[in-house]
């Protein structure tokens, strides 16, 4: 087992990733930028090295700067997180180089995956189901004419390095996709530094629903259930569930058992999450794999009381999945997490500044995962997210009573949050009756705006 982890990240991931070394017994090391000198990251660590301004570039993506840290602290191994640098092949590689274990997947496996058409392609050749859409990059307008004609509109065009929701556009007839083709591929090629695109059928009003897997570096592979994610804006997630109202048993065990299979023949190692569409015929398409610890993970850890950070780590040191999980997965219960970002709740501004008063939610069967406390400052540079309101019910019906409670009794003043919006998506007679799908919120914003003029 390792002795020392130094972990790459910020907030209430790099909060939760120190806790699973305490509970290993691993020391750890934080890094943090100026901006975050008095995080609680830095306080709860056993070490903790500046790597420079508050500037992301500068700082947390900063990889000479990281891996320095990692050299000075001597540490075995490297905790990314998720985001920043968690899903960066070379970062992986110069670990690797470096000899610190990076707590993730190989890195040509971070590679495939990353690379959102080649991972479809990979994924259909392993068996999983995937959606009707174009082979390799578009190379041009013209081509990806003649292959939305071939899927048939509406079609929607992606980047393939995509992530976090940008550089997508849904196309509904030949006429308006040169437009959309080109604005997806300026916007991709303005986040990501590369605008390559790719195309898949549009599927109306999907639910967004993904699998949790865990696979050890002996070739074996769990799955942990489903997580349902339709509660979005702007693609970006709001508040997940565990389980699914619309995966049956017999689906569950049935997905369970492609991804096992799938992820063992392309040599995944880590924790790692198959995202999926699910049609109004409840059929799963896949649409990507995320390769890293996520941000929802909070939801599984608490129906199948595994600790999934915990379980990265050693499966990073060797350990076989057997060790790991003592006994099969069983998930009891239904779970629901609440993002709470720092933003205004109607018009999604960021809300950054002095956190005047902080009442966390407490009792049983709530978890709060946050780096947040009162007279804390949330820095403007990074992330909104300042935490995670984690409920398990014995069914969705106490969850949702539960979660109502504890927004009820979270205190945040100082800064706008997404409090009050959870609080309203929590009483609305449609969502309680599992009526969701990705559209879901932007209808529901409309309709309060409506009602509200
Ligand atoms: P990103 O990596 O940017 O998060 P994803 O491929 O995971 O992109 O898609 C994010 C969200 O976009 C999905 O959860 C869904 O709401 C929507 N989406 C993506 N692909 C499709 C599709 N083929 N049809 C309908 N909606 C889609």
């Amino acid at each position: 087992m390792f002795h020392k982890i130094m972990v790459a990240n910020r907030g209430e991931i790099a909060l939760r990733v120190i806790c699973a070394c305490k509970e290993l017994g691993i020391r750890t090391v934080a890094i943090y930028s100026e901006a975050d000198r008095n995080s609680l990251h830095v306080r709860f660590a056993d070490e903790a090295i500046c790597i420079g301004p508050p500037q992301l570039a500068q700082s947390y993506l900063n990889i000479p700067a990281v891996i320095s840290a990692a050299e000075i602290a001597n540490v075995d191994a490297i905790h990314p997180g998720y985001g920043l640098l968690s899903e960066n092949a070379n970062f992986a590689e110069v670990c690797e180089t470096c000899n610190i274990k990076f707590i993730g997947p190989p890195p040509q496996v971070t590679r495939l995956m990353g690379e959102k058409e080649k991972a479809r392609a990979a994924m259909k050749k392993a068996g999983v189901p995937i959606l009707p859409g174009s082979e390799g990059i578009l190379a041009s307008e013209g081509e990806a004419v003649e292959w939305a004609r071939q899927v048939g509109f509406p079609v929607i065009i992606k980047a393939s390095a995509g992530g976090g929701g940008r550089g997508m556009r849904i196309v509904r007839s030949a006429e308006e996709l040169p437009a959309l083709f080109n604005a997806a591929h300026s916007e991709a090629a303005a986040a990501f530094g590369n605008g390559d695109l790719y195309m898949e059928k549009y599927v109306e009003r999907p639910r967004h629903v993904e699998f949790q897997i865990l696979a050890d570096s002996h070739g074996n592979v769990v799955s942990l259930g489903e997580r349902e994610c339709s509660l979005q804006r702007r693609h970006q997630k709001l508040m997940e569930e565990s389980p699914s109202l619309q995966v049956t048993p017999e689906l569950r065990e049935e997905t369970g058992r492609i991804l096992s299979q799938a992820l063992s023949n392309i040599g995944y190692v880590n924790a790692g999450t198959i995202e999926f569409l699910m049609d109004q015929d409840r059929r799963l398409h896949f649409i990507e794999m995320n390769t890293r610890i996520q941000v929802e993970h909070p939801v599984t850890e608490m129906v199948t009381d595994v600790d999934l950070v915990k379980s990265q780590i050693m499966i990073a040191a060797g350990a076989k999945l057997q060790d790991v999980l003592h006994g099969p997965i069983q998930p009891r219960g239904h779970a629901i997490e609440c993002r709470i970002n720092a933003e205004h709740p109607e018009k999604f501004t960021p809300s950054a500044g002095k956190i005047t008063t902080f009442n966390p939610p407490g009792g049983t069967g709530v978890r709060l995962d946050t780096a947040a406390y009162a007279e804390g400052v949330i820095p403007p540079y990074y992330d909104s997210l300042i935490a995670k309101l984690v409920v398990r019910g014995r069914d969705r019906n106490e969850a949702i009573s539960r979660m109502g409670r504890a927004l009820e009794m979270f205190i945040v003043e100082g800064i706008f949050t997404t409090i009050p919006l959870h609080r309203k998506i929590l009483a609305d007679p449609e969502f309680r009756a599992g009526k969701i799908d990705t559209g879901f919120i932007e209808r529901f914003l409309k309709a309060a705006k409506e009602h509200a003029a």
